[in-house]
C-alpha cells in the first residue's frame, strides 16, 4: 500500500533549485552582454562625438603652411609623415588617411605600400554624411586596416591647388582596439565576478524563501495523502480554499469523500447481501422442512392414513412447492434487475388493455377472498410508453399485495387518470394499511412490516416494483392508513398518437 513518493519534496525541490540556478546564469549572462555593448557603443559615440573636429583641425593648422603635394603632384610624404606621427603620439589609437575625391587611399603611415591586399579605397558615404550633419550623429565607416570592419572616424574636406579629396581619420584603430578589448576582456571579469556574487547571494535568498512559499502546501497535502494512504480515512486537507493549489487540495478532499462513501455503500451493500442470504435461507428452509416432514409421514404411515388425510398432506406439499419455486423465481428476477441485467424495450401500448387482462386474472383469486376487485375509469384508452412486461410485473406484485393484506368484504381499485404528459397508476386497496415509521422501509427487500406477515410472502415483491420504477426514471409513492387501507401511485409517460 505504502508506495507514495516519499521523495516528492525532495526532487521538486531539486528541480526548482536547478531552474533557479539556470535562470540566474542567464540573466547574469544576459546582464553582462547587454552591458557591455551599451558601454562600448557608449564609448565609441562619446570618443567620435569628442574627436569630431579632428579632421577639421588638421585641415586647418597643417594645410595653411604647406601643401599635402608635392610640385610633381605625388603626395607630400614627409609633411604627412610628421604630421601622423604627431597625431599618433598624442592618440595612438588613431589612423590617418588621405583620400582623393574617389575615396582613394592617397597616403597613410599605418598602411604598407608594398602590401598588394591593403584597401584601397574607403567607401564615400559615411563620410558625406559624416560631413552633412556636421559630426553630430554616431556614423560608422570602413577600416582599411580591417576589411570589412566599421569603425568610429572623423572627416574634413580639403581643397589645395586645385585637388580635392578627403582627411579620414579612424578614432578607434587597431591599437585603440586592442587596449579596448583588454580592459572590456578585465572589465568584464570584475563585472561577470562582481555580479554573479552578488546575485547568488540575493538568488539563493529568494529562491531559499520562493521555494519554502511553494513547497509548503505541497508538504501539507502530501503528509495528508500519506496519512489517508496509511488507512487514516478522516485524513484531509484543511481549508483547502486557501491552498495555493486550491483545486489540487480540493480534489484530493472530493476524492477521498468519494472513496469513504463508496466504502460505507459497499459495507451496506454487503450488509444487505448477508441478511438476504440469512432469511433467504431461512424461507427456503422452512417450506423444505415442512415437506420433508409430510412426505416422510405418507412415506412412513401410508397404510394408516385415510384418504382424505391423504388428500390433505398432499395439498400442503403441493403448497409448499408452490411457494419454493415463487420464491426461487422472485430472487432469481429480484438478482437480475440488481445486477442491471436487465434493460427495459419501451414501447406504447395501451395500459387500460393491460389493467382489463390482470383484473380478470385476477378476479378468481378476489372472489375466493370475498374482495371485489375493479378498474376504475375503464372506458378512456390511455396509451403509455414504458416496458410492458416490466410494468405488468410491477403491477401484478401490487395488486397481489393489495389483495393479500385486505380482509374479506374489502376493495381493491386499480385506477387510471391521465396527468399532464404522465398517466397515474393507483392501486387502492381497503386493507391492514402500513404503520407510518414502517413506510420508508417497504421497497427495501426483507423489510415486512412486522414478523407475522413474514409468512405471506417473501418481502421481494415491492423491492422488485421500486427496481422497474428505476427503470423507467420514476418513483412509486405509498399513502397508507393502518386499519384503513393503502394506495401505491406511479406515473409512466403517456404515449401521444
Ligand atoms: P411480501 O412478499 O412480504 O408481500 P412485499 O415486498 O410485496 O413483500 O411487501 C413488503 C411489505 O410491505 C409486506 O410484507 C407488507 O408488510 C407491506 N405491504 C405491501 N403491500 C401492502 C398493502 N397493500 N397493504 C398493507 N401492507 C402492505
Amino acid at each position: 500500500m505504502s508506495t507514495t513518493p516519499k521523495t516528492l519534496t525532495p526532487k521538486l525541490v531539486k528541480k526548482l533549485w536547478l531552474a533557479f540556478i539556470v535562470l540566474v546564469l542567464m540573466m547574469g549572462i544576459s546582464y553582462i552582454g547587454i552591458t557591455g555593448y551599451f558601454a562600448n557603443k557608449h564609448n565609441q559615440e562619446t570618443t567620435q562625438r569628442l574627436n569630431a573636429e579632428v579632421a577639421n583641425h588638421v585641415i586647418a593648422e597643417k594645410f595653411q603652411n604647406a601643401s599635402p603635394f608635392l610640385e610633381d603632384g605625388s603626395v607630400n610624404k614627409p609633411l604627412f609623415g610628421d604630421l601622423m606621427h604627431d597625431m599618433m603620439a598624442v592618440n595612438r589609437g588613431i589612423e590617418v588617411y588621405l583620400l582623393n575625391e574617389g575615396g582613394e587611399i592617397l597616403y597613410s603611415v599605418v598602411l604598407d605600400p608594398n602590401d598588394q591586399d591593403a584597401t584601397k579605397s574607403v567607401s564615400l558615404g559615411p563620410i558625406d554624411s559624416f560631413i552633412a550633419d556636421k559630426g553630430e550623429n554616431f556614423i560608422l565607416g570602413d577600416d582599411p586596416r580591417s576589411p570589412g570592419e566599421q569603425k568610429i572616424f572623423s572627416a574634413a574636406p580639403y581643397s589645395v591647388d586645385g585637388r580635392n579629396g578627403f582627411i579620414y581619420i579612424i578614432l578607434a584603430g587597431k591599437r585603440f582596439q586592442e587596449v579596448s578589448s583588454t580592459l572590456m576582456g578585465q572589465y568584464f571579469a570584475r563585472l561577470g565576478l562582481g555580479a554573479t556574487l552578488l546575485t547568488t547571494i540575493f538568488a539563493a535568498l529568494i529562491g531559499l524563501l520562493a521555494i519554502w512559499f511553494l513547497t509548503k502546501n505541497l508538504r501539507v497535502i502530501t503528509s495528508t495523502v500519506r496519512r489517508f494512504n496509511e488507512g487514516d480515512l478522516t485524513a484531509r486537507i484543511e481549508n483547502p480554499d486557501s491552498s495555493d493549489i486550491s483545486i489540487f487540495a480540493n480534489s484530493f478532499n472530493e476524492m477521498a469523500d468519494t472513496i469513504t462513501g463508496n466504502i460505507d455503500k459497499m459495507q451496506s451493500v454487503d450488509l444487505l447481501r448477508r441478511e438476504l442470504i440469512a432469511n433467504v435461507s431461512h424461507d427456503l428452509r422452512t417450506p423444505l422442512a415442512i415437506l420433508k416432514g409430510y412426505i416422510e409421514t405418507l412415506q412412513i404411515k401410508r397404510e394408516s392414513l385415510t384418504e382424505a388425510e391423504k388428500q390433505e398432506y398432499l395439498q400442503i406439499t403441493h403448497d409448499n412447492v408452490d411457494k419454493l419455486s415463487k420464491l426461487i423465481n422472485q430472487l432469481f428476477e429480484y438478482s437480475k434487475l440488481e445486477a442491471e441485467q436487465v434493460t427495459p424495450v419501451k414501447e406504447p401500448f395501451s395500459i387500460t388493455e393491460l389493467s382489463h387482462d390482470l383484473i380478470a386474472k385476477f378476479k378468481v383469486l378476489a372472489e375466493q377472498k370475498q374482495i371485489e376487485l375493479q378498474l376504475d375509469n375503464p372506458k378512456e384508452n390511455n396509451m403509455v410508453f414504458a416496458d410492458v412486461s416490466l410494468v405488468e410485473r410491477a403491477l401484478q406484485n401490487l395488486i397481489e399485495n393489495a389483495i393479500k393484506y385486505t380482509e374479506p368484504k374489502g376493495k381493491v381499485t386499480l385506477s387510471l387518470s391521465k396527468k399532464g404528459k404522465n398517466v397515474e397508476i393507483n392501486i387502492t386497496d381497503t386493507g391492514t394499511g402500513i404503520p407510518v415509521n414502517e413506510q420508508p422501509f417497504i421497497f427495501d427487500r426483507y423489510k415486512q412490516v412486522d414478523e407475522s406477515a413474514k409468512k405471506q410472502g417473501s418481502g421481494l415483491g415491492l423491492a422488485i416494483v421500486k427496481k422497474i420504477m428505476e427503470l423507467h426514471d420514476t418513483t412509486i409513492t405509498v399513502l397508507s392508513k393502518p386499519k384503513e387501507g393503502s394506495s401505491f401511485i406511479f406515473n409512466l409517460p403517456a404515449y401521444q398518437v
